[in-house]
């Protein structure tokens, strides 16, 4: 239960009355008065996207690493680029070889895509009167931006040359 107006959480205060914040009228009794969706519910679905959104590019430069450990293992040294191709080492690496390029495709655009939109639907939310409750949704997207550049600045900077090695 949410002050129309300004979006301040009710809960806890009299049944009928004014919101302590804005000082809109409201009444529990009538669902028309308030707003009905529990913020709480659609905050707590944000920080959840965007640390679903800010994780994926590191899921997929950790499952690089881990393809690499494998072919490791297989070959007895280091897979070196262009010289030990992921398809020909044995048909588990080149399985996850395979894996890797669904993920690349999937995951790379997936974490700016959503957080690109809940920043958007933050953005469009910010211009009526919904500001409380929302800036520490912006905070922790502004975070999941971060920390998804970081991740893709990790990835693109290819330590040990993974990338490019699967990339062959
Ligand atoms: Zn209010």
């Amino acid at each position: 239960m949410n002050c129309l107006e300004c979006n301040y959480n009710l809960k806890g205060s009299a049944e009928i009355g004014r919101c302590p914040e804005c000082g809109r009228d409201f009444d529990a009794g009538n669902p028309t008065t308030y707003r009905g969706v529990d913020s709480h519910s659609v905050v707590k679905y944000t920080y959840w996207l965007t640390a679903f959104a800010a994780s994926t590019v590191w899921i997929f430069g950790l499952f690089q690493y881990f393809v690499f450990v494998v072919a490791r293992i297989s070959l007895g040294h280091w897979p070196r680029p262009s010289l030990d191709d992921p398809s020909h080492i044995n048909w588990f690496v080149s399985f996850l070889g395979w894996i890797w390029v669904v993920l690349m495709v999937l995951t790379i655009p997936l974490g700016p895509i959503v957080l690109l939109m809940l920043l958007g639907v933050g953005g469009i939310r910010s211009l009526g009167h919904d500001r409380r409750g929302h800036r520490p949704k912006m905070r922790w997207l502004v975070l999941g931006m971060l920390v998804w550049c970081l991740g893709f600045m990790l990835v693109r900077m290819d330590p040990f040359e993974v990338g490019t090695w699967l990339m062959d």
